[in-house]
């Protein structure tokens, strides 16, 4: 846009449409939120001094977890990007393996990969989803690997590509079911980085849930929060016990000897932690449904404004909508740090996505393929406050 009257306006407009919904600030672009029983059940582990690595609350929480995903199996451990590791080893990632994972992503799902002695390999993302766009990714692959002894090998690296890590970007399911198929076609594992998708639902089968093994993250800024923590999640009952064990430093259950049959992780999530979860998880439908409203709400706002639209859920997928995005058309992209500067100078909390993995120091000469899109993407999505508080929903009992 050339014009500099109109390009005020327009950020005038977007920052004013922001504020209609969130309110002039400062806010915030994710608060948690503590309005049940969580200073009852952390007062109860103070009070009984199952504050630490065992406690009944680790066990509810999983079995909360458990019934709320569908997932036969939870693991709680101390954060997301622990399950993740995790995850992939028991995925058998390894040294001299390559891990297929979107450059739009935070950079835990790529730091994971590299724990396991592992490469990322960069994969595209899609605009309707913003998660790995699975039939540029089979063409990619059909191009560029062979099927050697029932493995996918890299053509160029001579590498195995081991495994995926599709994630759910702000919530938005992937075309989950599609790569699922890639996976089949081309003998690659598929792990689930569902950190921002607790709460999402991809036909009706919760995220997290369709790989061999799929991972959440409990961060303070996710829709529900432990502090800090993480699950796995998988309906493998071999893989469950063998997380519990990896994660639990690898003990042998004894009345009182230390026998550790491997080298395994202090991935623990503490008593405490995990009562801060059973009671967060205890509200989290109200969450989403406050989540989903404020998707309204800021539709309503940005309807007028012409050269931006907020992202939608895709078709046929149940988004918790953790982030609300807001995406600049093309020609209003260069309006991006704009926007971002004036926002957030006002205590109004915005950001943007993550720079492409493929462009950070330590991931610059791993390999890729063709990012056009996640790279336009990158210039054009903003993410505005998100909070659940900012949207009541009118009790109708
Ligand atoms: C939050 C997040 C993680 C990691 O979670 P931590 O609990 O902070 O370790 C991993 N992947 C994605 C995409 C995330 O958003």
């Amino acid at each position: 846009m050339n014009n500099q009257i109109e390009t005020e306006a327009f950020i005038q407009g977007v920052i004013s449409a922001i504020q209609s919904v969130s309110g002039i600030g400062p806010v915030a672009l994710h608060e948690p939120e503590f309005d049940g029983n969580e200073w009852e059940y952390v007062k109860e582990c103070i009070d009984s001094n199952f504050v630490s690595s065992v406690g009944k609350y680790v066990d509810k929480f999983e079995r909360s977890l458990e019934e709320y995903t569908g997932s036969k199996h939870a693991i709680a451990v101390s954060n997301g990007t622990s399950a993740l590791h995790i995850s992939l080893l028991l995925a058998g990632v390894g040294q001299g393996d390559e891990v297929l994972v979107p450059a739009l992503t935070f950079v835990a799902t790529a730091n994971a990969i590299v724990y396991c002695g592992a490469e990322p390999h960069f994969v595209d993302s899609e605009v309707d989803s913003l998660g790995i766009d699975p039939e540029k990714l089979r063409a990619y692959l059909q191009s560029s690997t062979s099927l050697i002894d029932g493995h996918c090998r890299n053509r160029i690296s001579g590498k195995v590509i081991r495994a995926m890590v599709p994630m759910h970007t702000f919530g938005h399911p992937s075309r989950i079911r599609e790569l699922l198929e890639v996976c089949k076609e081309f003998k690659i594992t598929m792990v689930e980085d569902a950190a921002e998708s607790l709460g999402s639902y991809y036909s009706n089968q919760h995220t997290g849930t369709f790989g061999l093994l799929g991972t959440l993250s409990f961060n303070g800024n996710k829709t529900i929060t432990t502090g800090g923590g993480g699950a796995i999640l998988t309906n493998n009952s071999d893989l469950a016990k063998q997380a519990k064990h990896l994660t639990t430093t690898a003990k042998v259950p004894h009345k009182w000897r230390y026998v550790h049959d491997e080298i395994g992780y202090n991935y623990r999530l503490p008593n405490l932690n995990a009562a801060l979860g059973c009671a967060q998880l205890e509200n989290i439908e109200f969450k989403v449904i406050r989540k989903r409203r404020l998707f309204e709400l800021y539709q309503e706002a940005f309807e007028s404004i012409r050269g931006i639209s907020i992202l939608r859920e895709p078709t046929g997928s149940r988004s918790n909508y953790w982030l609300q995005s807001i995406i600049l058309d093309p020609q209003m992209a260069s309006t991006r740090n704009q926007i971002l500067d004036r926002s957030n100078g006002m205590g109004l909390s915005t950001r943007p996505v993550w720079d492409l993995l493929s462009t950070l120091k330590p991931y610059k000469d791993f390999p890729s393929m063709d990012l056009t899109q996640a790279d336009d993407l990158v210039n054009r999505v903003i993410n505005i406050p998100s909070s659940p508080q900012l949207a009541v929903v009118k009790n109708e009992a």
